[in-house]
């Protein structure tokens, strides 16, 4: 594969680069991270405090729709929303059979076990297939914004839905989402697959009614043929993971929920006490809103990382080159294949790396031959389950230390000893709940020779 000129440069500038296109596992620190204060204001111009609150509003009116039918979400009163479990097992098994430093408490925040589509996509996805339904269904007089949303359950509803189409383009979980929410409104739902997408997915997609059409390409190819077809029906609408506001802002309504579990666990979050948060990045859709959520919160006390596999470090990329959307981790001759398929994003949304360009403290890369290491070691230890491609968050606790970059940000941000041992540190599950028996079988026999 050939290096593209820009790509060569940055390789010969940047020792974190040149790790990169040496397949080795690193950590890029943001040279761009800002102080919360000074991305406020352009920040608003694009997603504003009103817009995330206006979406956690819209699903609490879905909240009945959602407990009615699906009632895995009675506990949460039809809230699709995850535990945050403290892993302190996990903690000390990661401390020694890695060598790693990992100061303050260990929590998972576990969307791997989100309801109806068992990843984080059931956040962002769902968010926007109930919001392009509801505003169907106002514009064509179906409800008013005073009916109760229970409404959404009614024969006629689904046949007034059976109107339309809703397309997305996926490498598996995103499809899920979208597919199995669309289909269960009444929409007519096509998922554009790339080739990592995994075959089981495919297979429950189908069996709920949900037409698959099948890429040889990678996922971009997948997302620019689904658009494409949309785009030529008026009847049809796409879900664009890699240019999408409404699916940001269903990730993004994730802090708010979160810091009521923080409270809930008597956990302060403030100068003293800092909270680190790693989550693993496709496209950078569900970490991109997750991370823009949680600094509109917390500000300068919550320091969020992205981790993705070695293979396809797209996010970082589009960040560390200021290129955006207009990287492909090809152009650093890497593969861009990983077992990690939710991860599998060539290139990442323009939308999102460049409105975290600021934000995010820094991006992880991990080895797909860990990602199973972690699974084993989180079902031992805690006996949870996630997907491999969820397990690409531990690569951050276990390297935030032991990585000379991670040291340099901590002590740059005046993160000392003591705030360390006062901090919470949370790894973002996003994915596993759906996964069938015999494939977890599978995934807990793979073991990849580095
Ligand atoms: C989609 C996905 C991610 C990352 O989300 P993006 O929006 O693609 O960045 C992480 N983990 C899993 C399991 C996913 O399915």
């Amino acid at each position: 594969m050939a290096i593209k000129d820009y790509a060569k440069k940055m390789i010969e500038q940047d020792p974190v680069i040149r790790e990169i296109a040496d397949k080795k596992e690193t950590l890029w620190i943001n040279n761009r991270y800002l102080p919360f204060e000074m991305t406020d204001a352009l920040c608003q111009l694009i997603v504003t405090d009103d817009d995330i609150s206006d979406a956690a509003r819209r699903l609490a009116k879905f909240a009945p729709y959602i407990r009615k039918c699906f009632p895995e979400t009675e506990p949460t009163g039809g809230l699709i929303e995850s535990p945050l479990a403290k892993i302190s097992n996990m903690q000390a098994e990661l401390i020694n059979t890695c060598n790693a430093a990992i100061p303050g408490q260990l929590f998972l925040k576990m969307d791997s076990h989100l309801a109806i589509a068992g990843s984080v996509k059931a956040r962002g996805g769902i968010y926007e297939v109930l919001k392009h339904a509801e505003d169907l269904a106002l514009a064509e007089g179906m409800i008013t914004e005073d009916d109760n949303y229970e409404r959404f359950a009614d024969d006629d509803m689904k046949e007034f839905f059976g109107r339309y189409t809703v397309q997305v383009g996926s490498t598996g979980n995103l499809g899920l989402s979208i597919g199995i929410m669309s289909a269960f409104l009444g929409f007519k739902v096509k998922v554009h697959m790339s080739a990592d997408a995994k075959q089981w997915k495919k297979d429950m997609l189908r069996s709920k009614g949900v037409d698959v059409i099948e890429y040889a390409d990678d996922y971009s190819k997948a997302v620019a043929e689904g658009r494409r077809m949309s785009d030529e029906d008026p009847m049809s609408y796409f879900v664009d993971d890699e240019y999408s506001v409404p699916l940001f802002l269903g990730y993004a309504v994730a802090a708010e929920r979160l810091k009521g579990q923080l409270e809930d666990e008597g956990i302060t979050v403030d100068a003293d006490h800092p909270l680190i948060v790693y989550v693993p990045a496709g496209v950078g859709g569900a970490p991109g809103g997750v991370c823009y959520g949680l600094k509109r919160l917390f500000k300068d006390n919550v320091h969020v990382f992205f981790t993705e596999p070695t293979m396809v470090p797209s996010v970082l990329l589009g960040f560390a080159s200021d290129r955006y959307n207009e990287v492909n981790v090809a152009d650093f001759g890497l593969s861009g294949m990983s077992e990690a398929d939710g991860l599998a994003c060539a290139s990442p949304s323009g939308f999102v790396t460049r409105i975290d360009r600021n934000l995010v403290s820094g991006d992880f890369t991990i080895s797909d031959g860990k990602l199973y290491d972690f699974m084993r070691m989180l079902k031992k230890t805690e006996d949870i389950l996630i997907e491999p491609s969820s397990c690409a968050a531990f690569i951050g606790p276990v390297n935030l230390m032991q990585k000379e970059q991670g040291l340099r940000y901590l002590s740059e941000q005046g993160l000392d000893e003591t705030k360390l041992a006062n901090s919470t540190q949370i790894c973002w599950a996003t994915g596993g709940r759906l996964v069938p028996d015999e494939i977890w079988d599978k995934y807990m026999n793979t073991y990849i020779e580095e």
